[in-house]
């Protein structure tokens, strides 16, 4: 049986740094990746046998805990009368009418097969429905490894982004104008600017992607009536937090409707599958309809729709699933707060829902400057010491923790006793 370390030694000869995405690397903690066999419920087994109760949920998809099973057996259902037919099936009309009903922001959908791909397609189409070119994004917001989106720089000001990633060139960056989240004035001066050119403002209702940060109030509303204004279009990039913080996502959730909404993580039930949808006339824009172009081959795929569908109908059947997330996460959070205070540690810990954050700073963290202020060091010493007493989480200070339904009154207090040996010797 090999060990993690055989498997990653191994892996990095035939895969590009050993990992298909490079948040697996286990690089912001200094360590390596571990290898998995297994899920069921809230743990998962690495190849050498360590069982882990488990805070990544596959980066968010896992709300209902691994391998539930009503979403097992519809895959299995699935696969066996076809994995793809390249035509349509019943079952994706059902899994978009589900998802139209509960987001008000959405009365049609197409499907894709990742976020990165939805992001991608509704900034074309964005552009495509008001014929103008510029994008306003947020630090610290991620939508995927699109192009002009793998820019997040710019610090502070209000700046022209300069490209995150080699290989995104200078011209596709430059129609992407970059600005701190939650702060109203620098929108409000960008439009100014820049109004007439602004095809969509996109951001994160809530942020997932430097670690949990939640919207100042009003800031929303604010966005959406200046992009509005100008005659662009707003998006909410509900990738993490649709169907995780709320049925129907952040927008009923906080009761913003944006003009279109990305989708993916919980909607593919595990499974590689992701959306963007929106108002009827700017839907109707997409091909074959209309003059924007958009396509997949695999695209709402059967086995991936299947597994949505379960997964969607166990969360709508069952409305006391998010309470008793909030009841779980809660008490993550309040256990984690007291832990770290008995243990003279300064920790801000940010929570919506079933995502969470604990920076390791005295916060508040309202946008990228602040979470950049966490000791990112002390994080990557407590991410070892969380692992090695049974306790997987995401490796990196700037990723959300999830809950899910599977995890336990258990695991949450096993979970908080071991933060707070771990605190305790952080802070020695
Ligand atoms: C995960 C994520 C994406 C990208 O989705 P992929 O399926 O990984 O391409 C986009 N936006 C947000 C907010 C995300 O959390």
């Amino acid at each position: 049986m090999a060990t993690n370390r055989e498997a990653f030694d191994e892996a990095r000869r035939y895969v590009a740094g050993g990992v298909n995405s490079p948040v697996r690397a286990f690089k912001a903690v200094g360590d390596n990746p571990l290898f998995f066999a297994s899920g069921y419920g809230s743990k998962i087994t690495d190849i050498e046998g360590h069982e882990y109760i488990d805070y990544v949920g596959s980066w968010g998809p896992h709300i209902l805990g691994h391998a539930p099973e009503p979403v097992i057996t519809a895959i299995t259902r699935a696969a066996r009368a076809s994995t793809s037919f390249g035509a349509p099936t019943v079952a994706e009309t059902a899994l978009a009418q589900i998802i139209c009903d509960a987001l008000p922001g959405c009365d049609r959908l197409r499907l894709t097969n990742s976020g990165t791909e939805a992001s991608m397609s509704v900034l074309r189409l964005a552009r495509g429905a008001t014929g103008r070119s510029k994008i306003v994004k947020f630090a610290g917001c991620y939508h995927g490894h699109v192009d002009s989106l793998l820019v997040s720089a710019g610090s502070g000001a209000l700046t022209f982004g300069s490209p995150d990633s080699a290989g995104v060139t200078a011209s596709v960056a430059a129609d992407t104008i970059v600005l701190p989240y939650n702060d109203v004035d620098h929108v409000e001066r960008a439009f100014a600017e820049w109004g007439d050119q602004i095809a969509a403002t996109i951001l994160e209702p809530i942020c997932g992607n430097m670690g949990v940060v939640l919207p100042v109030r009003g800031y929303l509303e604010s966005i959406a009536a200046i992009t509005r204004e100008s005659g662009a279009l707003f998006i909410m990039d509900e990738v993490m937090t649709g169907f995780r913080v709320a049925w129907g996502g952040a927008q009923r959730l906080l009761n913003v409707q944006p003009d279109l909404t990305v989708l993916g993580k919980v909607i593919g039930g595990g499974m590689p599958l992701a959306a963007f949808g929106g108002r009827a006339d700017v839907m109707d824009q997409l091909s074959p309809d209309g003059p924007v172009y958009q396509a997949g081959t695999l695209s709402g795929n059967p086995v991936a729709v299947s597994a949505g569908l379960a997964a969607l109908n166990q969360l709508r059947n069952n409305p006391a699933i998010y309470r008793r997330l909030e009841v779980l996460s809660a008490r993550l959070e309040f256990g984690l707060r007291s832990a770290a205070e008995r243990a003279g540690l300064e920790v801000y810990i940010a929570r919506c829902g079933s995502m969470l954050t604990v920076f390791f700073q005295p916060g508040p963290v309202h946008n990228l400057d602040d979470a950049r202020r966490s000791d990112t060091g002390m994080f990557a010493r407590f991410h070892g010491l969380m692992r090695s007493q049974g306790h997987y989480l995401p490796p990196s200070q700037f990723e959300a923790w999830f809950v899910s339904n599977a995890h336990s009154f258990r695991d949450i207090d096993s979970t908080v006793a071991a933060a707070e040996r771990a605190f305790a010797e952080l802070a020695a």
